[in-house]
């Protein structure tokens, strides 16, 4: 069974606790404190597996989560990091953020291993928080929360050639005929509901994919029927072929379903109708009049540059002269990775909890306290007991806004202010 998208739960591991406590022994009354680091949270992560072709392994497996790190413990002890959970994928799976379809990932191209969450920083013990003047810190930093997503897995089929038209025209049977799959054909609409991919092999040259996608009908970029499906599959293919019904079976106009398929194409994306196009011409056993109809598509569409080429899947005439030139113009359009460009990055769509600073009021100690990757990282290489160190600190505060914030929860002359290991009291 065919599956290219699926829609998955992603959880990365949380960091563990940092550890409050003080070494006890027996001839030292009063020891340091000792609180070891909380370990790592697992990450998720994507791998690309070359052996894998669909997303069927994500149909009824759906939540994965990493693990998450364990807390510190007494006597300095590192809590174990949680298990990473490595997901496999096939090359060209892209991940989109499910709420609001924004491109995250791709995995082709480089990305062959990618680190999509990460898991929580281990909180670290309190054994990191003396300072001078605080000898025996009773705080430690609570591990990183866990980040949480739903991701759309979607693959978008990797064909050389994608064969293009309105329902019934004819696309699977030319399939059928020109490769070795086996697509249903049958006279009625939405026949295909999946893209039938096939090889086709040529003598001399490498052979190349082809592939029958699902039935373009209007409003496919607006998401009517399969529409975005069929859409999101000939994104990665390198030629188009617009199959048309010359015979006109069913009362369609050849001149203009190409015209309309176009103008789907275009508003779906600009680069998909840029494509390099030809037209195959097909029924044309069918036809009562075949050089009128001919005249038509060329007299309107070779100015624009499509190549008209008739032909019949049923009969083959004119098949092998297609498919010919299709392997010529291949060489022309070397294959290329198309790696989608993330639209959205996590580090900024507030999924990290790694914002420059949190501020809160601690009911307990009635103290105000401020944490942050940022700040943690400025205290390490500021001298707070030097003037100038302490100066540095407080533009620090007033240039990221932190004061700012105090102010706004309500803060009073003298109230107390606790950064990591270190105290102040806030006048304005
Ligand atoms: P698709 O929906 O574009 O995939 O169209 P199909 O390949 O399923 O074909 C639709 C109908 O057209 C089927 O009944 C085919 O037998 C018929 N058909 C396809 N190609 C030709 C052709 O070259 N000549 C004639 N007379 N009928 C054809
Ligand atoms: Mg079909």
């Amino acid at each position: 069974m065919f599956a290219d998208r699926a829609k998955i739960y992603l959880k990365s591991g949380k960091g563990g606790d940092g550890h409050v406590s003080f070494r006890r022994e027996k001839y030292v009354p009063d020891g340091g404190p000792a609180g070891g680091d909380g370990g790592k949270g697992g990450s998720v992560i994507f791998e690309v597996d070359k052996g894998m072709t669909t997303l069927s392994d994500y149909r009824f497996n759906k939540h994965f989560r990493a693990e998450d790190g364990e807390n510190g413990g007494k006597r300095r002890c590192h809590g174990k990091d949680g298990e990473d959970i490595v997901l496999k994928v096939p090359e060209g799976t892209v991940i989109k953020d499910e709420e609001s379809g924004k491109v995250l990932l791709d995995m082709s191209g480089e990305n062959q291993r990618v680190v999509f969450l990460e898991g929580g920083r281990g909180g670290l013990g309190n054994m990191h928080y003396a300072t001078s003047t605080m000898q025996a810190p009773k705080y430690a930093k609570p591990g990183q929360p866990a980040k949480e997503l739903c991701v759309c897995l979607e693959l978008k089929s990797i064909a050389d050639v994608g064969l293009v038209g309105f329902p019934n025209v004819g696309k699977s049977t030319l399939l059928s005929v020109v490769s070795n799959a086996k697509p249903k054909i049958a006279n009625y609409h939405f026949t295909t509901l999946q893209p039938n991919l096939g090889v086709v092999d040529l003598e001399g040259s490498g052979g190349f994919v082809i592939a029958d996608i699902p039935g373009l009908v209007e409003g496919a970029s607006e998401g009517v029927g399969l529409g975005l499906d069929f859409l999101r599959h000939i994104e990665r293919t390198r030629i188009l072929v617009h199959v048309v019904d010359a015979a006109s079976v069913e009362g369609r106009d050849p001149v203009e379903d190409i015209y309309r398929i176009n103008d789907e194409l275009k508003k779906y994306k600009a680069d998909v109708a840029n494509k390099p196009q030809i037209i195959a011409a097909n029924k044309l056993d069918a036809c009562e009049d075949r050089e009128a109809v001919l005249k038509r598509l060329k007299d309107e569409f070779e100015p624009q540059g499509y190549e008209v080429f008739p032909i019949s899947a049923a009969t083959r005439e004119g098949v092998k002269e297609l498919i010919y030139h299709l392997a010529g113009m291949l060489k022309d359009y070397p294959r290329e990775t198309v790696v989608f460009e993330p639209e959205m990055s996590l580090e900024f769509g507030g999924l990290y909890s790694d914002e420059p600073y949190e501020v809160s009021y601690d009911e307990k100690t009635g103290e105000y306290v401020v944490e942050g990757p940022r700040i943690e990282k400025m205290l390490g290489y500021t001298n707070l007991e030097s003037e100038k160190g302490f100066l540095f600190f407080q533009n620090f505060l007033k240039d990221n806004g932190i004061l700012k914030k105090l102010e706004e929860m309500g803060i009073n002359d003298g109230d107390t202010v606790r950064i990591y290991g270190f105290s102040f009291d806030y006048y304005k």
